[in-house]
């Protein structure tokens, strides 16, 4: 029954990962908790009991816009589905509790503050329900990284409906989390079932800081030139800054925060969703439940706060499992804006240590010289057996060096110099130069000047940025940025500790000029047609836009590049294509066997 339904209603060949046992669980009646990377498909381990369960299938998502999505695209799918939330006229409301009270609808999309109101508890009470799903599960931990106070009212379902089965769904819950997800939605005897964290299809790459903006533009020509993505910045001002940069230099590019007006962060987000190649500029405030399966990358212009934070961004690019890249570009200024966010916090003491645990955590992803995909997978508490072959350190292996000599000359020059100047200042005492100010305190005459000729000014930011990203130096942002010493400095300064660091290589100055490096594998030269591609996608378009959907609810690129592919003749043929279900063949199937049709005439 259940496969039926994948193959006939989703057009799926086989399930992912753990998706099987966990839909056999919840068509069974048990209650469970579900972790599963962003893209793993966790949205059908609900989906297949709702529609096959009796009753409706209730499910918690916090954010509305995309919920409107979700129950579209279900709806493209033959799936009775319909959404209760703000953004609904009154009639759409009644309509929906119509459908609800007459048992007629698989799945009810419903945001968590509305759920446990008056209105929508009576209607459940009347109605038969299913199971209730509860997205983004890890809103209800204390602990997580994204607490939402709206989710702790839905410990109340326990009470309210004893008997249906609950399914908390996540992709990121260390145990701390886990325990308390289980522990607030009352889940009872529930198994966790924990996939693997892996997304192999992701690059992972952190490039040390020299010009940003001019890293990204060059990440962005020669590997995504008009692909769809998402740009992370820390602050609102830096969003704004950033996305109105990226359109003077051509590029669709689209800024999100907290801070806009709730109708242009409703229109940017469409556009994102709805329309092929937008890089949407965005602070954290974006993100959560975004369902655009062709995400080609995300870059992250600041650091994220956590590894889980981390994670959960990046998870947001490539989840059709096409090739998507993670890319990051860090230097000192971003560890010392964070490491001072973090510390100067008025959160608990508690909570406050267990911030800047996780700060570390972030800060020695970045200088790792060793597989990157290891480390994060290490963190979710899973091996990868070997080096991944796809991140930046496995594809171009870095050196490690030992930099304790000149670890202790820069904490000698921090030393010398009183403790009250930043990395620029100290880096032109080492290197010997004699400015104006450096004459003026005299620090042309202290031995540490000119003991770091060796080095270029280059080496010295990394060594300094290294050496604050372990706390090896602290860099006082109450004194202006000043670098200070810290209780761990002095095992080096005394010789007792050696400090190995990651050989940051300065790219040539004509990297950009290179001829580009395809990073994603190329389709097979032999049968791929760009023209068919294009045809298949323009069609798409065409059909999203006059149902006002967006395009991927039609049908995802994987899809279509099968579709160039394997250039299927015959309805038979076209259902055999991932994503091709029953309910799609119906609707589309002439329409695009017909654009296929006219493309071979075309070209034979
Ligand atoms: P998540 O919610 O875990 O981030 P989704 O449920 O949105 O992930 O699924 C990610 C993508 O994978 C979607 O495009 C979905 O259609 C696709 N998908 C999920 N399960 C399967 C499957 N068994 N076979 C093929 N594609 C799948
Ligand atoms: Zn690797």
């Amino acid at each position: 029954m259940i496969r039926r339904v994948l193959e006939r209603t989703f057009g799926y060949s086989g399930f992912r990962g753990q998706q099987e046992e966990v839909i056999r669980h919840t068509v069974d009646g048990g209650d469970c908790l579900v972790l599963m990377p962003t893209g793993g498909g966790k949205s059908l381990c609900y989906q297949i009991p709702g529609i096959v369960r009796e009753g409706t299938g209730v499910v918690v998502s916090p954010l509305i816009a995309l919920m409107r999505d979700q129950v579209e695209a279900l709806r493209q799918l033959g799936v009775r589905a319909a959404g209760l939330n703000s953004s609904l006229s009154y009639r759409e409301v009644l309509e929906a509790e119509a459908a609800v009270r007459a048992g007629r609808l698989d799945l009810l999309y419903v945001a968590p503050e509305r759920l446990l109101g008056e209105r929508t508890l009576n209607l459940l009470a009347e109605a038969r329900l299913s199971l209730f799903a509860i997205d983004e599960a890890h809103c209800v931990s204390q602990w997580g990284h994204d607490f939402r106070p709206e989710y702790l009212q839905l410990s109340a379902l326990r009470d309210h409906f004893p008997d249906v089965p609950r399914i908390a769904l996540t992709a990121t819950a260390d145990e701390l989390t886990r325990r308390e997800i289980v522990d607030r939605l009352g889940l009872r005897g529930a198994p966790v079932f924990v996939s693997g964290f892996d997304r192999p299809n992701i690059r992972y790459s952190v490039v040390p800081k020299n010009n940003a903006r001019a890293q990204f533009r060059g990440f962005l020509d020669r590997h995504h030139r008009g692909d769809a993505g998402i740009v992370y910045c820390l602050s609102r001002k830096k969003v704004d800054a950033t996305a109105e940069w990226l359109q003077g230099e051509g590029v669709d590019a689209l800024p999100y925060h907290a801070g806009l007006g709730a109708a242009e962060r409703r229109r940017n987000q469409d556009r994102f969703q709805r329309d092929e190649g937008v890089v949407m500029v965005a602070t954290i405030a974006f993100g959560m439940g975004i369902d655009k399966s062709n995400v080609r990358f995300v870059a992250h212009l600041d650091l994220p706060k956590s590894i889980e934070a981390y994670y959960q961004e990046t998870g947001r690019g490539g989840r059709d499992g096409l090739p998507a890249s993670a890319w990051m570009v860090y230097g000192l200024q971003e560890v010392v804006t964070l490491r001072s966010m973090v510390e100067g916090s008025d959160a608990g003491e508690a909570r406050k240590r267990l911030e800047v645990r996780k700060l570390d955590a972030m800060l020695g992803y970045c200088e790792l010289t060793t597989c990157r995909r290891q480390t994060l997978l290490a963190y979710f508490g899973e091996t990868h057996p070997e080096p991944c072959g796809n991140c930046d350190n496995c594809l171009t292996p870095v050196d490690s060096w030992d930099a304790t000599e000149a670890s202790q000359k820069a904490m000698s020059c921090v030393y010398r110099t009183g403790q009250r100047f930043g990395a620029a200042y100290l880096i032109d005492v080492l290197r010997g130069r004699e400015t104006d100010r450096i004459q003026r305190f005299g620090h042309d005459r202290i031995p540490t000047h000119g003991v770091g000729a060796d080095l270029s000014a280059y080496e010295w930011r990394s060594v300094f940025r290294q050496l604050v990203a372990r706390g090896l130096l602290w860099v006082d942002m109450e004194g202006f940025g000043s670098i200070r010493l810290t209780d761990e400095s002095w095992p080096v300064l005394r010789g007792e500790m050696h400090v190995h660091m990651r050989r940051d290589v300065r790219p040539p100055a004509a990297a950009r000029k290179r001829k580009p490096r395809a990073e994603q594998p190329p389709p097979d030269p032999a049968t791929w047609d760009e023209g068919l591609w294009e045809a298949l996608r323009a069609h798409r378009l065409e059909l999203a836009r006059a149902q006002g959907v967006p395009p991927y609810v039609i049908f995802h690129d994987a899809t279509l590049r099968e579709m160039v592919e394997r250039r299927p003749g015959t309805p038979e043929e076209l259902a055999g294509i991932t994503g091709v279900g029953e309910t799609k063949l119906e609707r589309y199937g002439e329409d695009f066997l017909g654009v296929i049709a006219k493309a071979e005439r075309g070209s034979g």
